[in-house]
């Protein structure tokens, strides 16, 4: 029988990933609740009309329902993020826009899918077998300077929000832009952003520092009454990426109680690759702005994915790093930080499938537990994680957000 060429590639690929995962790495991930803090999905959404319950195997997305499901993904935090090139003007626009995109893919999808904004509601999802669905803008510039959207954002589900993006706003400083003489800066965090800050906390939203400059963390970390997270970096002693975190800020996570966690882009986890990547980015951003004029002068819209297209050409051009490189950096920030304060962010569909070798896609989480095992991490330390990390982190963000809410209202009742 003749067998194309394809399908017999597919199942080697399967056999041999099957033979990689032991019974008991198997028995771990497949029982504990895990959970990613960063897939930029919601571009996919919104600008491509891609529909979660995809189940195309050409397709190159790192998440859709199959893929979690087969790598017992439990929690995804959703990343709403107003790219702020091609909706300046109108980020809060962008922002609901794509806040309703991830509400449409639950509508459609009630079955294997639900919308999830504590961690009571992830625990139920987890019981019922369904992907539970947060999540988090990427950018203070989202609220444009006005805390009745910060309210708004909130009570539209939104758990986490990154102080900054690539970009430094009008209150926070961000370490994509922080040697850039041209931007105004302000020092780390301004009074209205340590306002945002107490805010947040008040609320019950979790504060997230990655892409901050390093400042913005510190004041950060010194304003936060709950502890913090890093939705997405890595270790900057392995990888030097202003991206990463020293290891002073790892200690200093650690001290507030609070998580990282561990992003998997090839350039943030691998200086080989790093350095590759930094060596042709002047290239790559020109070919991004050539694409970028041509779909101007054809009179046509510019999206993220235009980017991205271009963005994915220029990485398939890289080896991908070994998976190694992942686990040294879950190793690293375990070992400086301590194990209960690090965990999974992966930046699925984010970077341009730029990801280490056999992270294809959330269905490839499992062997992240092998890994680990193989390292010699116990059952217990693995599920911490996995999620259990963040499970505590987000649950103790609640608990402080009950008691300043309650401090409120005995003041208020006091006057
Ligand atoms: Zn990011």
């Amino acid at each position: 029988m003749k067998i194309p060429r394809s399908c017999f590639v597919l199942f080697l690929s399967t056999a041999l990933a099957a033979q990689t995962l032991t019974p008991q790495a198997r028995a771990i991930h497949n029982s504990a609740i895990v959970v990613d803090t960063h897939a930029d999905t919601p571009q996919r959404f919104l600008y491509e009309n891609f529909d979660i319950g995809n189940s195309d195997p050409k397709d190159v997305g790192h998440i859709s329902l199959d893929k979690a499901r087969a790598g017992n993904l439990g929690a995804e935090f959703f990343s709403i993020w107003a790219d702020p090139e091609t909706t300046r003007g109108h980020f809060a626009q962008a922002t609901f826009d794509m806040i309703d995109s991830v509400y449409e893919q639950a509508a459609r999808h009630p079955d294997r899918m639900m919308m999830a904004f504590s961690v009571a509601d992830i625990e139920r999802a987890h019981k019922e077998r369904k992907l539970a669905a947060l999540m988090g803008i990427e950018g203070g510039h989202a609220i444009e300077n006005d805390i009745h959207l910060l309210h708004d954002y909130y009570r539209l589900g939104v758990r986490y929000m990154t102080l900054s993006w690539s970009n430094t706003n009008e209150w926070a400083d961000s370490s994509g832009d922080i040697d850039d003489p041209q931007v105004q800066h302000h020092g780390g965090l301004t009074d209205f952003g340590k306002q945002v800050v107490l805010e947040m906390n008040r609320m019950g939203m979790m504060v997230d520092i990655s892409h901050v400059a390093d400042k913005t963390f510190f004041d950060a970390i010194a304003i936060s009454r709950a502890p913090v997270i890093a939705s997405h970096s890595s270790a900057r002693a392995l990888t030097n990426h202003p991206r990463n975190m020293t290891d002073d800020m790892l200690r200093a996570v650690a001290k507030n109680g609070g998580v990282v966690q561990t992003n998997f882009y090839s350039a943030f986890i691998d200086e080989n690759y790093r350095k590759a990547a930094e060596a042709q980015q002047k290239q790559a951003e020109a070919g991004v702005e050539a694409r970028v004029a041509e779909l101007k002068a054809a009179g046509k819209p510019v999206t993220y994915l235009d980017k991205d297209q271009v963005e994915r050409e220029w990485a398939a051009k890289l080896p991908r790093p070994p998976l190694k490189s992942l686990i040294d950096h879950i190793d690293h920030i375990a070992k400086v930080a301590g194990v209960d304060h690090v965990g999974l962010g992966s930046d699925f569909d984010g970077v341009s499938g730029a990801m280490p070798e056999g992270i294809d896609s959330a269905a490839d989480l499992p062997k992240i537990t092998q890994a680990l095992l193989n390292r010699g991490y116990s059952e217990k330390d693995i599920r911490k994680i996995l999620g259990g990390n963040l499970l505590r982190v987000f649950g103790e963000v609640e608990r402080v957000s009950r008691e300043m809410r309650a401090e409120a209202t005995r003041s208020s009742t006091r006057q």
